[in-house]
């Protein structure tokens, strides 16, 4: 049998966690490693590996809650920005395989926490790349 990821532990109860917020389906709680004050992560209950694998009823129902969790981190933490961010695969930075989602306050000046996104793919054919993703 599979081993338990770490955060269908949290849910199950066999590892402590600091809770933000739960209902019959999502659960939401400090991440151990607090990237900035108040990082939080919001959970399915119910253990998919990651967000391209949840089914789309119970994915609204997570980012419901990361939408009111930012909210909550603007408007008590006085937070200036919010970073939502899940990550899909270990090529993306997933280290639990459980899908998560982050919700990251955001403060002024360095926090030990930047996103630096460059334009790094070279030279591409737009026209084809955009055929080739097209979805209906
Ligand atoms: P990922 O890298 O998969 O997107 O994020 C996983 C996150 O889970 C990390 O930020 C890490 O700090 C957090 N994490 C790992 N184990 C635990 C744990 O036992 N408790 C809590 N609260 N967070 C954890």
């Amino acid at each position: 049998m599979k081993e338990m990821d770490v955060f269908c532990k949290i849910v199950n109860g066999d590892i402590p966690c600091y809770k933000v917020y739960e209902d019959d389906y999502v659960l939401a709680f400090l991440d151990i490693s607090q990237v900035t004050k108040g990082h939080t992560l919001v959970i399915p209950k119910k253990h998919y590996d990651n967000f391209l694998a949840v089914p789309k009823e119970l994915m609204h129902r997570v980012m419901d809650v990361a939408q009111r969790i930012g909210q909550v981190q603007i408007k008590f933490l006085n937070a200036k920005g919010v970073n939502i961010l899940t990550n899909c695969y270990e090529a993306a930075g997933q280290t639990v395989n459980h899908f998560h989602v982050h919700v990251i306050p955001r403060y002024e000046g360095k926090e030990g926490f930047e996103i630096e996104m460059k334009a790094n793919a070279g030279d591409l054919n737009l026209p084809a790349l955009a055929e080739q993703l097209r979805i209906d």
